[in-house]
């Protein structure tokens, strides 16, 4: 791999590749996979993961906003897409692009239709959501009627899948909850399949519950995280390759007397002679101010130097006393030595919330 010369992530696609064959050999026969890619695939670049996970076999894609599926589409991916969170007023433009919303209540299910009924369609693809226990999204068994209802009056749209989400799948101690998540799901399903006449496809498991619920696979699973390599579980972690690793370099080393201080505010103030190394990343690339006092830090040359200071918007400083480092070496932000998963419960937060922090303007380096 070659040396970092500035602030990279660099995206490896071979562990992508692994992630994928690693994740799908967890599924019997026929289980469809569906990609999740929301939120720039996780920050990894949408584009070029889904045009890998495409030419790799996925069959289906999932991302948050329709913009997400538009973007998708520009960029010549022609699996279908699922929309897990549209609003109306993107509806002409999920199907101006040909992709298929996730209908989660009487009104979106109604103004889907209407829309679908006005252009004529038939047949349009489309997504019902249940609740069955997370109360984010989806129908309940108290407001199931109205599907059935819509439904009854109209050929403009097809349910090709029906679905739900799990409120703690990496969580064994939730294992009642998400035994009764499933349970439920197997009846609302089960009902609709019977209104409707077919079988849609039906799916409920996320990562970690690809992994800790095997046999509620149902007809297809989605996956998003599992993909860039963590799956909330840290054996589970050791089977999957992280995709991204973070890099940067030093851009100056400072010399330190006994008693000088270090950044905004003089947050750190040298209790003997040392140095530091300014780094060209900060909270506005997704290193968090909470990551600063010694919270957290980099790896040079396999060595952990700690952020000293507040993390400012495009910098952060690190000490650096007895590394042998120079400026311009590369330095580690996560992976390898220190993983995203690592450095995101230094920052009390998950793996998710942090990989997707990383700012647009941090360049991808791509490797293949
Ligand atoms: C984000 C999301 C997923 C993916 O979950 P992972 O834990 O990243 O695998 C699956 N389903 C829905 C509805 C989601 O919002």
């Amino acid at each position: 791999m070659p040396k970092a010369e500035e602030t990279v992530l660099e995206i490896d696609l071979n562990a992508l590749a692994h992630n994928f064959k690693t994740i799908k050999s967890q599924l019997k026969p026929g289980v469809k996979f569906m990609s999740v890619i929301k939120a720039f695939a996780y920050g990894h670049d949408a584009d070029t993961i889904a045009l890998k996970l495409e030419s790799l076999g996925t069959d289906y894609f999932a991302v948050a906003y329709t913009e997400e599926g538009v973007r998708l589409r520009k960029a010549g991916i022609t699996s279908p897409i699922l929309i897990l969170n549209p609003q109306p007023v993107n509806y002409p433009q999920i199907i101006e692009h040909c992709l298929e919303p996730n209908l989660y209540s009487a009104r979106t299910l109604q103004l889907f239709i209407e829309l679908a009924e006005k252009q004529k369609q038939h047949n349009y693809p489309v997504h019902i959501k249940f609740n069955t226990g997370m109360n984010r999204l989806g129908f309940t068994e108290a407001n199931y009627h109205h599907i059935t209802e819509s439904l009854r009056r109209t050929q403009s749209v097809k349910v090709v899948s029906a679905f739900t989400h799990l409120a703690a799948s990496e969580n064994w101690k939730e294992r009642e909850f998400t035994l009764s998540q499933i349970y439920k799901f197997k009846e609302l399903a089960g009902k609709l399949i019977q209104d409707i006449g077919y079988e849609p496809l039906l799916h409920l498991c996320n990562t970690s519950a690809i992994f800790n619920y095997p046999s509620a696979a149902f007809s297809m699973v989605r996956s998003g995280l599992g993909l860039y390599g963590f799956a909330n579980d840290e054996n589970l972690n050791k089977k999957l390759k992280p995709v991204a690793t973070f890099k940067t370099i030093i851009s100056q080393i400072q010399y330190l007397e006994k008693g000088n201080t270090v950044g905004y505010g003089r947050a750190f103030k040298a209790e003997k002679t040392g140095k530091t190394a300014t780094l060209p990343v900060g909270h506005a690339d997704g290193i968090k101010r909470i990551y600063g006092h010694k919270k957290a830090g980099v790896f040079i040359n396999e060595q952990y130097a700690p952020i000293v200071g507040t993390v400012c918007m495009d910098s952060i400083m690190v000490d650096i006393t007895g590394i042998d480092c120079n400026e311009g070496d590369e330095v580690i932000i996560f992976g390898g030595p220190q993983q995203a998963s690592d450095l995101a419960v230094k920052g009390g937060t998950v793996t998710y919330e942090l990989i997707t922090g990383i700012s647009q303007r941090v360049k991808r380096l791509i490797i293949d």
